[in-house]
């Protein structure tokens, strides 16, 4: 049934190395006989199927997806493996999220030899076709210190990481903080999206975009309640990414009939799909526009010609150099 949607579901601009370790990724990341077993033990409890209680939940989920790691000293085979996998599944393009802090607590490894983890597999997906678009991620949890020292790692590699991103629980003001380091960014040439208003008012989102420059927003599920948000967005033209299973698996609406996703499109607002956490949401793509499509086509509207457009807005807002 997917395979249908395969060739709209090129460019995904919402995908989390971290949460996007399927089995098949650590099959074929790991050869030994026990290591495969050891992984797959490890990767059955990083799955969801029902919608979690309350977003905790997910973050206990990812706190057994970095355990993973625990299997090798070196990332550098799962990366691999994940993005050969998604050159062979047919993408395109991947604006591709990690954030060094995280590894780099683990590992005990530089922040510069993970980058070059990256480097070295990235080159190797190029090769296979898959444009890449590192793009770091700052964490709202972060300190001012070491978002000031990830700012200047961020500038000192920027001819490797072109994207910057910013995740995390959102509170009052917690946007708005960041908006003097993402400035700073822009101005250096880096490109901007930033997860807003998934758990949170639209309020987070208004500082994503006139506080720190957001050229995407992330999820923007709450933006449907603020119909003067909704108008910027569209006169704006900034790029809203729906994860359609993310957000329903995460709570923030009943079904997917509930989705924000139709008043989005009513608003003028260019959306794209992407997927997110494809492994602990088992998720693709390719399963996201058969979502979209069902949804359209409950709707009455003229699917065909939705998702078309849907996919052309992907190779549009992707931050990609090279024309794919
Ligand atoms: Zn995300």
């Amino acid at each position: 049934m997917t395979t249908q949607f395969a060739k709209l579901a090129t460019h995904d601009l919402h995908f989390h190395y971290d949460g996007s370790i399927s089995r098949e990724v650590v099959r074929a990341a790991f050869s030994d006989e026990i290591g495969v077993k050891y992984a797959k033990a490890r990767v059955e409890r990083t799955l969801i199927n029902e919608p979690v209680k309350n977003p905790d939940d997910f973050f206990a989920i990812f706190q057994q997806v970095m355990k993973i790691f625990n299997l090798t000293d070196d990332i550098q085979p799962i990366l691999e493996a994940q993005l050969e996998l998604a050159a062979r599944d047919g993408l395109k393009h991947l604006d591709y999220r990690f954030g060094c802090g995280a590894l780099n607590s683990r590992f005990g490894l530089s922040e510069g030899s993970v980058l070059d983890r990256f480097q070295i597999a990235v080159s190797h997906a190029n090769v296979l076709g898959l444009d890449v678009c590192p793009t770091l991620c700052f964490s709202r949890h972060e300190s001012k210190d070491r978002a000031d020292h990830l700012m200047n790692f961020v500038l000192e590699n920027e001819e490797f990481v072109r994207a910057i991103d910013l995740e995390g629980p959102e509170g009052p003001n917690t946007t708005a903080s960041f908006g003097p380091i993402f400035r700073k960014l822009k101005d250096a040439g880096l490109r901007i999206t930033i997860h807003a208003g998934e758990f949170s008012s639209s309020e987070s989102i208004w500082q994503a975009i006139d506080d720190c420059g957001a050229e995407r927003i992330g999820h923007g599920f709450s933006a449907a309640t603020d119909s003067e948000l909704l108008r910027r967005l569209a006169k704006d033209q900034i790029a809203v990414e729906v994860c359609l299973t993310s957000n329903y698996l995460m709570g923030l609406c009943s079904d997917l009939k509930s989705h924000p996703f139709l008043k989005f499109l009513e608003a003028g607002i260019p959306v794209v799909l992407c997927t997110d956490d494809q492994a602990i949401f088992q998720t693709t793509l390719a399963r996201e526009y058969e979502k979209a499509d069902e949804i359209l086509r409950s709707a009455k509207l003229n699917s065909q010609s939705i998702l078309k457009a849907i996919s052309e807005n992907s190779r549009r807002f992707a931050f990609s150099e090279v024309l794919v």
